[in-house]
């Protein structure tokens, strides 16, 4: 047994009332996970055609007839269910709201999935993304078509169905609803009240989902919120994900003389704007990723014991991504991918000044202009560090500009940056591994998934923020569409055994978690 697990062992029995009675509840995991399975393995093909319904309309957040199309079928899938629906709306796509009462039960799960995607350029699609398609293997291996009805029996839990947004995310949708169906099949009752809040516009960033949250904010009351978006790990092992990165985005530019000049004629006397960037870069950041900006680290909540601990018990991909990348040394220093993504990140996504090859000229350049994505972590705010970036830039020499510069400016300062700060961002979102929720879950998902991973953040971004800030409830990401689903490009997929396995994990959830 991990130190991790004995720690959670023995804050499961510290906080024995709030958290599940082990004994019994592990019964009832087990019960619905094998009711589940059994129901599913008889009408696999009817599930498939209702999720290949699903994935036929299609659904790009900006063409809101379309979306409104999608909301009415998702809505006729909820209803029979026993669901009692709202479409919500302030201004965008719409989104679903619905909510399960269960009689009894005095605590909530609330469901975040969304059913929009990102557009698509057919021609790239090897079967059209509309048309879901199912094969026996993934497409680059040449797989074949399979007639869903011609299936006599079980499908291969290998094949896969190909069609926009099968992994990415209409998928929950359809497990949830076909579990719930196997759970009433067999009289299992769920153990909390269920909500949904289903996102028409998600691949758009969501824009008004704060506006639907302040408008609607009772709806949203829950004890836990599962966010059912994202790919899982690569090792294809149950995972659940306790955190996200914030982010935000700036661009820097140096100037030179007004004029681009000779470098021959006035190389080392006039002012170098390319020069500038880089000593400027350099003073920012050293070549591990350690951010050198005086205070940068200040605000940074550091990892807990709970949560290095997990970090530990990860698979380590070190060697499998340095082979595949062809990487020699990684940045970091020594540290593991999944402690670097849990400190902030200044990544330079790109240079622009002059030309290269055929179009390099013997000039010193009029500007240099560099964009940055700055990954933030707990507790970190957009606000913060670019104020701490401009102290920097004060504190190397620079005048700061918000706009380009005039020519009297760019004669009275020795030198000159301008900052642009277009897109604000958001911040990160951690929830505690220790949380009675949290506790519960990952007991609760440890008994169907022994090997599950607990991962404290994911590198990436998503605006979890606009949910933590708004509601009480603790978020915890629970992906389950395959890591090769290729999400947002073309021919993305579902793997079969990604939505039985979805369908197992809601149904132990759904029947245990609440459980006292
Ligand atoms: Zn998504």
């Amino acid at each position: 047994m991990t130190l991790f697990r004995m720690v959670l062992l023995l804050a499961i029995g510290v906080l024995s009332d709030s958290v599940m009675a082990q004994g019994q509840n592990q019964e009832n995991v087990l019960t619905a996970k094998h009711a589940v399975e059994i129901y599913r393995q008889d009408r696999e093909a009817e599930i498939l055609e209702d999720f290949v319904d699903l994935l036929s309309i299609r659904n790009v957040a900006t063409h809101l007839p379309d979306m409104e199309r999608n909301a009415e079928h998702i809505i006729g899938l909820l209803e029979p269910r026993g669901f009692e629906t709202q479409r919500l709306s302030a201004g965008g796509a719409p989104y679903i709201y619905a909510e399960l009462n269960t009689p009894g039960a005095s605590e909530t799960i609330l469901i975040y999935a969304h059913f929009d995607g990102q557009p698509v350029q057919e021609e790239n699609w090897a079967y059209p993304p509309f048309s879901p398609t199912l094969l026996d293997g993934p497409v680059q291996a040449g797989a074949q078509t399979i007639d869903i009805k011609s299936v006599n029996g079980s499908f291969h839990p290998e094949w896969r169905l190909y069609a926009r947004s099968a992994g990415d995310d209409k998928m929950p949708i359809v497990a949830l609803v076909h579990t719930l169906d196997a759970l009433a099949a067999n009289g299992i009752e769920l153990s909390v009240n269920l909500k949904l809040l289903l996102d028409g516009e998600e691949e758009q960033g969501s824009p008004t989902i704060a506006k639907i949250i302040e408008e609607n904010a009772s709806l949203f009351d829950a004890d836990l919120l599962l966010f059912c978006d994202g790919p899982m790990h690569q090792s294809r092992q149950a995972q659940i994900v306790f955190g996200v990165r914030g982010v935000t985005t700036i661009d820097l530019t140096t100037f030179g003389a007004t004029r681009p000049l000779h470098s021959g004629h006035y190389g080392n006397w006039a002012p170098n704007p390319v020069m500038q960037l880089t000593h400027l870069l350099a003073s920012m950041r050293d070549e591990t990723g350690r951010i050198l900006v005086e205070q940068y680290y200040d605000d940074v909540a550091p990892l807990g014991e709970l949560e290095r601990e997990a970090i530990a018990n990860m698979p380590d991909v070190t060697e499998m991504l340095k082979d595949e990348l062809a990487v020699h040394t990684p940045e970091g220093g020594g540290k593991r991918l999944e402690e670097l993504i849990a400190l902030p990140a200044l990544n330079a996504r790109g240079i622009q000044a002059g030309g290269v090859g055929e179009k390099g000229r013997n000039i010193v350049l009029t500007s240099a202009t560099t964009s940055l994505d700055l990954r933030l972590v707990p507790n970190q705010t957009p606000e913060r560090v670019v104020a701490l970036i401009e102290e920097h830039l004060r504190t190397e020499g620079f005048h700061v500009v918000y706009e380009d510069p005039d020519d009297d400016t760019l004669r009275s300062h020795e030198k000159v940056a301008k900052l642009d700060w277009h897109d604000t961002g958001y911040p990160a979102l951690r929830t505690a591994l220790d949380h009675p929720m949290s506790l519960r879950l990952t007991a609760l998902m440890r008994l169907i998934a022994p090997d599950l991973i607990v991962t404290p953040t994911m590198g990436g971004s998503l605006p979890l923020h606009e949910f933590g800030s708004r509601l009480a409830a603790p978020i915890i990401i629970l992906p389950l569409a395959n890591h090769d689903n290729n999400q947002h490009a073309e021919n993305e997929n579902i793997r079969l055994k990604n939505i039985w396995d979805a369908m197992q994990v809601y149904g132990a959830v759904l029947a245990s978690f609440g459980e006292k």
